[in-house]
């Protein structure tokens, strides 16, 4: 099975993660798979606007901590940085060479598609997940949707695409790190993290009439405003703000390494949903 799905409608390219079984858990070969989706996209000139889906009930679970096929020991052809293979390497040198790549750079690297992105998204949104929803432009999430970043209770702060504090109002980012809950579709339109919240039977609808809205628009106009308003959060501090915090969390999967059993503290996703229903 196909891990990413793509089609053209019209001048919209939808992208859609295809792990349904896993609430589309995000390995290394979905990964790659998006990236490729995504570079089809760019290249096609008929397509304007794109939008990135997960089938399913949930948009994305997160990155893939446990599922039968987790790659995290394999190696990938290197797309979005300038730096070893982490296969075959130890410790924290294995570790920031893979997260380097596959998380922190990818997620710039999609950050700078130079045509308008939408996330349209259902269902549960988390850590890895938000990643790729914050990377899109903008965010359309049905009512059951719900955001959530629960990695401080493997001693992390926070996902290695570190934008919280840009997403939402910092007091807000630290009290959604602190608790880990859930942050409902209502709630992430009030603090500005979503653009619309739609009824789950009219997610697909409204995403695309929206979609359709922007591609009327000239291209070269969008992916200069793109960059226009990118430029500006960069400038409010974001791309080093998210370097420094890179560092960080890999000072927490190193401390974790050398006091429990590994990186994440020896959570998987049976321990953190019970720590999360337990709380
Ligand atoms: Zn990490």
């Amino acid at each position: 099975m196909t891990v990413v799905r793509y089609e053209r409608r019209g001048p919209v390219a939808v992208v859609t993660m295809n792990r349904p079984e896993y609430r589309n858990a995000q390995n290394s070969a979905m990964t790659y798979a998006l990236d490729e989706a995504f570079y089809r996209a760019v290249a096609d000139d008929e397509v304007k606007v794109i939008v990135l889906a997960g089938e399913g009930r949930h948009f994305s679970a997160g990155h893939d901590i446990g599922t039968p096929e987790r790659d995290a020991h394999v190696s990938f052809e290197r797309k979005a940085v300038l730096w070893w293979d982490h296969v075959g390497k130890e410790g924290a040198e294995s570790r920031f060479a893979r997260e380097s790549e596959v998380y922190l750079g990818m997620c710039r690297r999609w950050r700078e598609i130079p045509k308008p992105t939408i996330a349209m998204v259902q269902g549960a949104c988390i850590a890895g997940g938000l990643m790729l929803a914050w990377v899109c432009d903008l965010i359309v999430a049905s009512d059951d949707a719900f955001f959530a970043d629960p990695v401080v209770r493997m001693g992390i702060p926070g996902v290695e695409y570190f934008a919280h504090p840009w997403m939402m109002p910092p007091r807000i980012a630290k009290e959604f790190l602190y608790t880990g809950d859930r942050m409902p579709a209502r709630r992430a339109y009030e603090v500005g993290m979503v653009n619309r919240v739609v009824a789950r039977d009219e997610l697909e609808t409204e995403t695309f009439a929206l979609a359709e809205k922007i591609a009327a628009m000239p291209r070269l106009g969008l992916a200069l405003t793109k960059k226009a308003v990118n430029q500006a959060e960069d400038l409010q501090g974001m791309h080093a703000g998210m370097d420094s915090v890179f560092g960080l969390h890999h000072l927490a999967h190193a401390h974790n390494a050398e006091t429990s059993a590994d990186s994440l503290a020896g959570m998987d996703p049976k321990s953190m949903k019970a720590a999360a229903d337990g709380s």
